[in-house]
């Protein structure tokens, strides 16, 4: 079986500090996260920014500031950064993650409810954003919230503007989305076109169930304090915490973990696109 790509998504959206100390906010927090993490066996970080306020923010500084400081302590990571709505509704902020060239963004191809909003994306909108990951070159991850979202991005790369192969996230057990089952998960798997590589995001106490069921079938797993703020056994969970949960599972059954660069090889990233963001940063 193919190596284990672990991805950790650090912050969110949603959580905050009082819900859980142990939330990186700040970008010397994500980038200390980042490096125990990556010491335990992840290697992409889907990123989050947010302002002095614990606010979700999109502002282009932040980023900057957030990636240097993982560039600085973690240089081989591949870093993700989520153009996630609830940070703003303009569309061309929503594309300044994009824009800042990571090796990967994240993309929804798709509206669905998720807990006091609609998470609005418009075929208008999602056509907009797959052609400025056409226009830079950055690996999108198509966040799958429900099945339709899969031939959303299906038909982009029918009008010749997403590249094959897709990657894939399942984002299950959101509430108002896909419940966290393993049929679920299977279906979805299932569903995707031959080629396609997928990882699976449980959300709250689906996360680490869904995420042995992704090593036993070949899948690959993400898990962090944006989807999942506990342990299995109820205590307060942090990232390092979560993904050497994980690592030990993937060892007692026999799947290898991927390094980061086998993590590029495995989802088809242009070697020379590692060090793109770097060039922004001033
Ligand atoms: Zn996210």
């Amino acid at each position: 079986m193919e190596k284990l790509i672990i991805t950790t998504a650090l912050t969110g959206n949603v959580p905050t500090k009082k819900m859980n100390p142990n939330l990186p906010v700040t970008p010397e927090e994500i980038a200390r996260d980042v490096k125990d993490c990556a010491d335990a066996g992840a290697c992409i970080f889907h990123v989050h920014a947010r302002d002095e306020m614990e606010n979700p923010s999109l502002d282009q500084e932040i980023f900057k500031k957030i990636v240097r400081k993982i560039k600085d302590k973690a240089p081989e990571v591949i870093v993700q950064l989520s153009t996630g709505a609830r940070a703003g509704k303009d569309w061309e902020d929503r594309a300044i993650p994009v824009r800042l060239l990571p090796e990967m963004g994240s993309f929804t191809t798709g509206s669905n409810n998720l807990p006091g909003i609609i998470y609005e994306n418009s075929p208008q909108f999602i056509e907009f954003l797959a052609q400025v990951f056409k226009e830079t070159g950055v690996k999108p991850e198509i966040e799958v919230f429900e099945p339709g979202m899969i031939n959303n991005a299906v038909f982009l790369v029918k009008k010749g503007i997403l590249a094959s192969p897709l990657h894939f996230d399942f984002v299950l057990g959101a509430p108002g989305s896909m419940p966290g089952s393993i049929k679920n998960l299977l279906f979805l798997s299932e569903s995707i076109p031959e080629g396609s590589t997928w990882t699976v995001a449980g959300i709250g106490k689906n996360e680490i169930p869904l995420a042995n069921a992704a090593i036993l079938m070949g899948g690959h797993v993400r898990v962090g304090l944006e989807d999942n703020l506990y342990l299995p056994d109820g205590s307060l969970a942090s990232n390092p915490a979560l993904v050497e949960t994980i690592v030990r599972i993937a060892k007692e059954v026999g799947r290898q973990i991927a390094s980061p660069d086998e993590a590029r090889q495995i989802l088809g990233l242009p070697k020379e696109n590692k060090e793109r963001i770097s060039g922004n940063l001033e």
